[in-house]
């Protein structure tokens, strides 16, 4: 079995301003213990990137950035500008910006090219919706979600299955659901040039302390994305610590 790196990965999305978020990695950083496999990565609004502590047990991660190089986007944030405050990390495609923003697969294609330019490892969203899976067009779904997201693209990325109906609701998808998404995913990887085997894919939809045992325990789930859950320290610990013990 291919050991792949395993993420705890959160999603703060719009909140905590800045001395939340400096608090919040400061208690994590002690919470963490100091030989931990796990990689932990907090992504915070763009207003609290500079001010969050980096740690050896801590990442941090961007939660967009725009799919140009630089000029006239007003109000826009490169991935260069994410770089230059030593992140390491970008959230690319979440389900949340494609809705709300409009965002297409050629856009986060482009997306996913730039942070890789800017040496940022991205961290591709992917999912279905409700109407998707009751018309059997899951892996229809994926396929072209992959197959146009990463289309000339080369590197490794981090993939985060999200099922749409199950973010932020508080309905997870099942462990067979999951398993099933997460093999296909895989075989698509497989089908357009990655190794499917290597490739880390996270699970994410309403994960919490409740349930984080039971799908972490599941072969090819390698970690979480946690919106919600997040926001909470001792609630994300929890978390991390049954990944750290699935091990
Ligand atoms: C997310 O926003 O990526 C997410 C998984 O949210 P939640 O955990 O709240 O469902």
């Amino acid at each position: 079995m291919i050991n792949r790196r395993k993420y705890s990965i959160a999603n703060f999305k719009m909140n905590k301003v800045e001395s939340e978020t400096t608090d919040f990695v400061n208690k994590l950083n002690n919470l963490i213990n100091r030989k931990t496999k796990i990689k932990s990565i907090i992504c915070p609004p763009f207003t609290s990137l500079h001010a969050t502590l980096l740690t050896d047990k801590v990442s941090i991660g961007a939660q967009n950035i725009n799919s140009n190089d630089f000029g006239a986007y007003t109000g826009e944030i490169s991935a260069k500008m994410i770089k230059n405050l030593n992140v390491d990390y970008v959230i690319i495609g979440h389900s949340e910006r494609r809705e709300y923003f409009k965002e297409t697969n050629q856009e986060i294609n482009k997306k996913v090219e730039i942070a890789l330019k800017y040496d940022l490892k991205p961290i591709l969203c992917i999912g279905e919706t409700l109407e998707q899976r009751k018309n059997n067009e899951v892996e229809k779904t994926l396929k072209k979600q992959l197959s146009k997201c990463l289309l000339g693209i080369e590197h490794d990325i981090i993939i985060a299955y999200e099922p749409i109906w199950a973010i932020g609701t508080g309905e997870t998808a099942t462990s067979k659901i999951i398993t099933e998404a997460h093999q296909m995913i895989r075989k698509i990887l497989n089908d357009i040039g990655f190794d499917g085997q290597k490739i880390s894919i996270l699970y994410g939809g309403s994960v919490n302390r409740n349930n984080a045992k039971e799908l972490i325990a599941l072969d090819d789930v390698d970690g979480f994305l946690i919106g919600g859950a997040s926001l909470d320290v001792n609630h994300f610990y929890d978390i991390y610590k049954f990944i750290e013990e699935s091990f």
